[in-house]
Parts: structure tokens; C-alpha cells; sequence
């Protein structure tokens, strides 16, 4: 079949059109200045995963930035279904974005633009590919600071990439597959589109600030509970990280990753560990769930 890139749909200007054929003004303040918020929720074989904390996060960060959403939740989902039914998808990568909008006569005030709301819907995409499960990432630890939340509040999902992007662009200098950042005081943060977990003999741990707060990071909460698995939130230190026994990372782009490989160094045995198979397994089962997934159609005929 001839696909036509880039394959899928767009609400944008209040109208669906092809993925293609989306375009905002040059003078739209999200792309002057990052001045934007967006969020990604995923559909799997038809229905969206953890689709109302995605708005309600969405909402929150919009809030945040002080330009609150004026689509209602109904009216978003609605909009969101559309684009992956229009684009013909069965799993894909929603994405919906607010940004400040154009200012009407170019003037630095942010509270005169107008913000504007749109949402594009592209094939399903992975930071690990599922063929390349057992193989899990090999990540370069760099020595690029985040950005500290001090400047830039992480829990608002947002376009601040420049770090993360250089990042990288070293990880793919250095033949990694991706790469993690530290802050501030040298302990872990996180990496291009992903929260890190690091699990030893005391339990599973994450990065307790100066990260996103991902939803995939709160799944992982959940499915530990429901494993009764000891997890907790606090401050990662390098060390910790080169001695965990299993590592892995999360994100709305394909789940529970593991991380076999930091900076040429072996995390554990150097393969998939049971903690990551076992949650990793979990995660995926949830997808057929209907607490924790919505059906495009439900969402469509409702
Ligand atoms: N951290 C950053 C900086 C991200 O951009 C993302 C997702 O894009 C994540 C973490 C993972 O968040 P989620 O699990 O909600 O996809």
C-alpha cells in the first residue's frame, strides 16, 4: 500500500484535515517561543489508555501557564477519537496541543494572544522497538543538566527540548540508543520522553522531582500496588543508578522499557529483569481493560 507521509489526521482551526495538510501561522507563539503545552495518550488496538488523566493533565498544565482550555472534556475526546478514526488507525500517538496563539499586533504581552487549541493523531510509535524488547536500551548518562524546575516547571508537559535534544544528538554520537540527564546536584532526572525507575534490593525507586510527572511513571505506581511491590519516590543518585539490578523506562511511547546498558556499563545481568517483565506484562494487559482504556467507538456513538 502507498502510505502518504506524514500518515494521519489533524483538528486544527476548528476543521479535520490530513496530517499534511496541518499548518499553523509562523507568528503563533508556541513555535516563537515554546510558549505551548500539549499532552500524548496512545491508543492500542482501538482504545485510548489512561485517556481522562491525560486531559486532566492536559487541563492542569494549561492552567498552569495561565490560558485554562476552553474545550470542554466531552468536546476534546470527541475531537480526539476523530482524528485516529479519520486516519484510519488502530494503535497510534494523539497528541493535543494548546499554544499561546498569535499575538494581533506583534506585541510581547502574552495575555493579548489568542491561544488555540489543536490535535493530531499518527501511527502508534516506540523509544524500544517490541522486537527489540529482550535486547532493551543502551543508554548514555550524560552530564547535560535538565532544566531546573525553578525555571521551568516540568509537571507542565511542555516544548523547553533544547537539553533533552542535545542530549541525543550525543547519545547517537556515541552509538546509544538514547540518553538520560541529571540535575542540578548530579542525581538522575530523565531523557527525551521518558521517566526512569531503578530497582535493587530495598525496592523499585524513581526520581521524586525536576521530572514529568508521566502517566506512565503513575501506571507503574498502580501496577506495583497491585503486585504488592515495595516503590517509592526520592532522589537517584549516579551510583545508584551504575549498581541497580534492573532499570527501566517509561513512557506514553511504548510502556515499560528496559535499560540493559548505561554508558557501556552492564546493568545487572545485562538483560530484561523480572521486576520489568513482570510490570511490563501487566502494563499491556491493562490495555484490554476497561478501567483503564476507552473504546474509540464508545467515545464516537456517545
Ligand atoms: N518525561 C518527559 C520529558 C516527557 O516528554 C515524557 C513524555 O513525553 C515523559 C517523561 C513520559 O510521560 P508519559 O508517561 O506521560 O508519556
Amino acid at each position: 500500500m502507498n502510505k502518504i507521509f506524514p500518515q494521519g489526521y489533524a483538528w486544527i482551526n476548528g476543521e479535520f484535515v490530513k496530517l499534511a495538510e496541518a499548518k499553523i501561522s509562523i507568528l503563533d507563539w508556541g513555535f516563537l517561543r515554546s510558549d505551548a503545552t500539549y499532552d500524548v495518550v496512545h491508543v492500542w488496538k482501538g482504545r485510548f489508555f489512561r485517556l481522562d488523566k491525560h486531559i486532566d493533565r492536559f487541563f492542569e498544565s494549561a492552567k498552569k501557564l495561565r490560558m485554562p482550555c476552553q474545550i470542554s472534556r466531552d468536546e476534546l475526546k470527541k475531537i480526539l477519537a476523530n482524528c485516529v478514526s479519520k486516519g484510519k488507525l488502530e494503535s497510534a500517538y494523539v497528541e493535543m496541543i494548546q499554544t499561546r496563539g498569535m499575538s494581533p499586533k506583534f506585541v510581547r504581552d502574552p495575555r493579548l494572544a489568542t491561544p488555540r487549541v489543536m490535535a493530531f493523531a499518527v501511527p502508534f510509535g516506540w523509544i524500544l522497538k517490541q522486537e527489540d524488547f529482550e535486547k532493551g536500551l543502551n543508554v548514555l548518562l550524560t552530564d547535560i543538566k535538565r532544566i531546573p524546575p525553578s525555571s521551568v516547571d516540568p509537571t507542565i508537559k511542555n516544548y523547553h527540548w533544547m537539553d533533552l535534544v542535545t542530549g541525543m544528538l550525543d547519545a547517537y554520537e556515541k552509538g546509544n540508543d538514547t540518553a538520560v540527564l541529571v540535575d542540578e546536584n548530579n542525581n538522575i532526572t530523565e531523557g527525551p520522553g521518558f521517566n526512569l525507575f531503578c530497582v535493587n534490593g530495598s525496592g523499585i525507586f524513581t526520581p521524586d522531582h525536576g521530572v514529568l510527572e508521566g502517566i506512565t511513571r503513575q501506571s507503574v505506581f498502580d501496577l506495583a500496588k497491585e503486585l504488592h511491590l515495595p516503590i517509592m519516590k526520592k532522589s537517584i543518585s549516579v551510583e545508584e543508578l551504575y549498581n541497580a539490578e534492573e532499570l527501566f523506562a517509561t513512557s506514553t511511547a511504548g510502556g515499560i522499557m528496559p535499560i540493559t546498558k548505561v554508558s557501556g556499563k552492564e546493568i545487572g545481568k545485562g538483560s530484561v529483569g523480572n521486576l520489568t517483565r513482570q510490570l511490563h506484562k501487566l502494563y499491556w494487559q491493562k490495555h484490554s481493560d476497561d478501567s483503564w482504556s476507552t473504546s474509540i467507538s464508545d467515545i464516537l456513538t456517545n
